[in-house]
């Protein structure tokens, strides 16, 4: 989940910069903002865009050549000109190389050529250069490693060192081929969402096309722009100085109702969260050894998990023991037979110094993981009401580690 999560705010973080720094200010100077703001948002877009940095120039040149020349054979990203998306982001790329290795290239069109893109030419020198890209991508891989989370998950690293191509290639296909259009004009636009909250206003192209220096993509009453929203604050901050900026009651709402949207998300996002809530360290009484340090977490859905995270090797028997003993009471007031929890002691495995053991409880599904391998696995309801008992049960093992364990207690 978390990785889920990290994945989403890299995607909505390089997407900002695209729609707000390079389309808006540098492609069509909808606004204005001083020299030193402008640095900012260039190099924020390096580090959000990273290993799929787009050149401001090259972007903005390709950009205005789409605009003059839109979905006609001239176009760099044309659906209509392209028989699939394989093939349409295959001819852009082949553009965009052009242009990031020369800068006038297209005599013919210099009357589109405004060039209005600021530029940072130590910048755009490292960022196209093969080791920006090598250590973005390590970057990505390293960041992964640190969250350790399950083999599965590394298959997003690919969409981190992708973002921009890929919502380059949404937008540009799809919003020219899919949608409903509020204006007929020549070229095939498409607003392809009513309510663009995934590429954040870009895929209004066909309001966008009609009237391309309008800073607000959102013409109709239901459609929202969210880069315009979040532009409209930057105006108000003096760190951008807008042009047109609507001050009807009916966009006040609108406004109102995207701040609510967004901090209904976060906090939506936050409770999706995998959460600790204690932590302890179990000792072997006698010798005070260090065991296993012991954190409780709370996920999504209900799930309850209990993280084990062995401090010395502890064989199967003397786990088997411990269960033994933590189960003791409740085995005895349910009077329950050997073999109703027989599975606990079967899956019971040798654990060694540096071992993570996870015990997860979704419902009545019991999951045993061992360094985020599941170990065994069950649907049963007794086992699911006893599997964290030793630790938080109503007759624990230790009551100062189950008050730990809920965060009532200093560590
Ligand atoms: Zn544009
Ligand atoms: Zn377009």
């Amino acid at each position: 989940m978390e990785m889920l999560g990290i994945l989403v705010i890299h995607w909505y973080l390089s997407l900002f910069c695209q729609s707000f720094f390079l389309h808006r200010y540098c492609s069509h100077k909808m606004f204005e903002m001083n020299p030193l703001w402008e640095r900012f948002f260039y190099f924020l877009t390096y580090l959000t865009q990273g290993a799929s940095f787009l050149n401001p120039t090259s972007y903005s040149i390709m950009h205005q050549r789409h605009h003059a020349f839109s979905d006609t054979e001239k176009d760099p990203h044309s659906p209509h000109q392209s028989s699939n998306i394989k093939e349409m982001m295959l001819k852009t790329y082949n553009e965009y190389k052009t242009l990031l290795e020369s800068e006038t290239p297209y005599e013919i069109d210099t009357e589109v050529l405004k060039n209005k893109s600021p530029k940072w030419k130590a910048l755009d020198d490292f960022a196209k250069s093969w080791p920006s890209i090598i250590l973005w991508g390590l970057l990505y891989i390293l960041l992964y490693v640190a969250m350790n989370p399950e083999p599965i998950w590394y298959f997003l690293i690919p969409l981190h060192f992708m973002v921009g191509p890929i919502q380059g290639a949404i937008v540009n296909w799809f919003g020219h081929k899919l949608g409903y259009r509020n204006y007929h004009i020549k070229d095939q636009s498409k607003n392809t969402l009513p309510l663009d909250f995934a590429l954040m206003g870009e895929l209004y192209q066909n309001n966008h096309h009609r009237f391309s220096q309008r800073m607000n993509f959102a013409h109709r009453w239901f459609e929202i722009d969210f880069t315009y929203e979040i532009a409209r604050i930057l105006n108000a901050l003096g760190i951008i100085r807008m042009k047109d900026i609507p001050t009807g009651g009916f966009h006040k709402v609108k406004a109102l109702l995207f701040v609510l949207f967004i901090s209904f998300s976060i906090k939506t996002a936050v409770a999706q969260e995998r959460q600790m809530i204690g932590t302890a360290l179990l000792e072997y009484s006698i010798f005070k050894i260090d065991i296993y340090q012991i954190s409780y977490f709370k996920g999504p859905n209900g799930v309850e998990e209990l993280e084990l995270d062995y401090k010395t090797n502890v064989k199967r028997e003397y786990s088997q023991e411990g269960w033994k003993v933590g189960l003791e009471p409740i085995i005895k007031a349910k009077d329950l037979k050997p073999e109703q929890i027989k599975w606990i002691y079967d899956n019971t495995v040798d654990l060694a110094k540096g071992d993570k053991l996870i015990i997860r409880k979704d419902k009545n599904q019991v999951t045993l993981l061992k360094n985020g391998q599941p170990v065994a696995e069950i649907k049963d309801d007794l086992i699911a009401s006893l599997i964290h008992y030793p630790w938080l049960g109503d007759r624990p093992i230790d009551e100062k580690l189950k008050s730990k364990l809920l965060g009532k207690s200093g560590t």
